[in-house]
């Protein structure tokens, strides 16, 4: 007889919402919804990647950067170093190029179990390199927001990546390529405040926590904020939003603003479109 022991713990997840027990694999066709309550789970960079670009397109950027802790802050380079093991991530945002329905896109993709996706030089740096190699190959940039803010054991460096990654945008845009976010649950801190809201198309998932400050930094500073303000809706109904959306038509969404913006119609089904915005085809680098 099966005991409860040899049932492997990934078996089930929980939804933290409704709290019904949900079959993994079957909660993976539904690409992480709760398809009682609608809540969406947090996804890995993995995940992400999974449900948005076309199979066996994606080739990673910039995985190599080192590890860097520039203020000696204690523990921090282990801390970082444990990340790494555990999530076999280099750091806290994935970023390359792939393809969505055939268009070439370049990707950025944060990953919150990595020092909780927050912003350091690396992930700055990525991210300004991702924009600048959009800029060379003539790209659209699609970036996917998870974060818990500027990564405070590298103080004053990890703000500096505000008006960098905001400045590489910037660049993206003089360029006439366009940016899309997706911010997803939870978005916060300095992220917010760069590359996250600057998206020409701002999209964000249904349910997903938002805001400069966190919940608990609200609470110390007994400010009276009405209820739900953190969060994608009430940011979309104050017009901060474009799109608010439900995981299951943001694949979808995506593909056909890339169209739009190549002023081309979609493809039929099955015929995949080739080649970047102009329809010339590229390569990397
Ligand atoms: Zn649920």
């Amino acid at each position: 007889m099966t005991s409860v022991e040899d049932i492997p713990p990934d078996l089930w997840e929980e939804c933290p919402r409704c709290h019904q027990l949900l079959y993994a694999r079957a909660l993976e066709k539904e690409l992480w919804v709760c398809p009682k309550c609608g809540y969406h789970f947090r996804l890995n960079a993995a995940q992400r990647l999974q449900i948005t670009v076309d199979e066996g397109s994606f080739t990673p950027w910039d995985a190599d950067l080192p590890l860097v802790d520039p203020l000696g802050f204690p523990d921090y380079y282990q801390k970082a170093q444990k990340a790494r093991e555990k999530t076999g991530l280099d750091e806290g945002v994935v970023t390359g190029r792939g393809a969505l329905d055939g268009i070439a896109v370049g990707l950025g993709i944060m990953d919150l179990a990595f020092i909780g996706g927050s912003m350091g030089w690396v992930v700055g740096e990525k991210i300004t390199r991702l924009m600048e190699r959009c800029r060379e190959q003539a790209l659209p940039a699609v970036m996917f927001c998870a974060s818990g803010g500027a990564r405070m054991q590298e103080s004053l460096i990890a703000l500096m990546q505000m008006p960098k990654t905001s400045g590489a945008v910037g660049k993206l845009g003089e360029a006439g390529l366009p940016y899309v976010t997706v911010l997803t649950d939870p978005t916060y801190g300095g992220v917010t405040a760069s590359y996250a809201f600057l998206g020409d198309v701002i999209i964000a998932e249904v349910g997903a926590a938002m805001g400069f400050a966190g919940p608990r930094v609200v609470e110390v500073t007994n400010l009276n904020l009405p209820p739900h303000v953190q969060t994608a809706e009430f940011h979309y109904e104050h017009g901060m939003i474009d799109i608010l959306i439900n995981r299951k038509q943001l694949q979808e969404t995506l593909q056909t603003l890339l169209y739009w913006f190549a002023g081309r119609p979609r493809q039929p089904d099955g015929e995949a479109g080739s080649g970047n915005l102009l329809g010339e085809a590229t390569t990397d680098e």
